[in-house]
């Protein structure tokens, strides 16, 4: 059968330049962009705020009954995430909730509770979608799929720009480790860990700029699905 509405999957490591590509892709595209981190980040923010180990899965997968996510897209177009109908969109970009998000999406109950949120965004509209597992796990049908990376190195200095543009610069050095350290658990969990698909493109940004980045990325989309849109 064929599909109604167009999924784009980008999935690759923390610091590839995912969400800001994505994001912009979408908007060329006239697509909904949908930062998948982001509702992880939301509800490692809630196990945090409950005081809940990050070590126990079944206390995380407890909390699941007592906790609504929503998506809602501002009038400035942005993601914004609401747990429990407060607004947590700001506070989920804090380094702790990294960490915290990447313990909980290892919960098979959390990442079991996202998908069928995550799966009808994508029948509903037209989707970019990033994430770890979009290509491997969510959408398996996407009319396009792309692995993004970059080398360690360069995603780590990309993240130090973004946090000290944000206001809460911290040491390369750490955010080297943190990103290494969050890759290695995002790559070796159990379920949907992060991996390319098998028929995924892999885009390397190591030695791109964002334009170039973008230009390159837009044309293997636009490959791929530009005839059908
Ligand atoms: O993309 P971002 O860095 O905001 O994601 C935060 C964490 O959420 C990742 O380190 C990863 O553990 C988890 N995640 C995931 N699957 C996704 C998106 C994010 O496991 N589709």
């Amino acid at each position: 059968m064929k599909n109604l509405t167009h999924a784009v999957a980008i999935d690759g490591p923390s610091g590839a330049g995912k969400s800001t590509l994505a994001r912009k892709v979408a908007a060329d595209l006239k697509f909904v962009y949908v930062d998948t981190g982001a509702i992880y980040r939301s509800i490692g923010w809630y196990a945090l705020q409950n005081g809940v180990s990050l070590e126990c899965a079944e206390d995380i997968a407890q909390l699941l009954p007592s906790l609504k996510v929503e998506i809602q897209y501002g009038e400035d177009g942005l993601q914004h995430m609401l747990v429990n109908k407060r607004d947590v969109t700001k506070e989920i970009r804090l380094p702790e909730i990294s960490v915290a998000a990447s313990k909980v999406a290892a919960v098979p109950a959390v990442r079991e509770f996202l998908l069928e949120m995550q799966r009808n965004l994508a029948r509903e509209h037209n989707v970019v979608m990033d994430g770890r597992d979009i290509g491997t796990v969510v959408l398996p049908d996407a009319s396009c799929k792309i692995f993004l990376t970059a080398s360690a190195e360069v995603r780590a200095e990309r993240r130090c720009k973004e946090l000290e543009e944000r206001g809460t610069p911290q040491e390369y050095g750490v955010v080297l480790e943190d990103m290494k350290r969050r890759d290695e658990q995002d790559r070796t969990r159990k379920i949907a860990p992060l991996k390319q698909a098998e028929d995924a493109i892999l885009l390397d940004t190591s030695a791109l700029n964002f334009e170039s980045s973008f230009e390159a990325l837009l044309q293997i989309i636009k490959e791929r699905i530009g005839d059908e849109t």
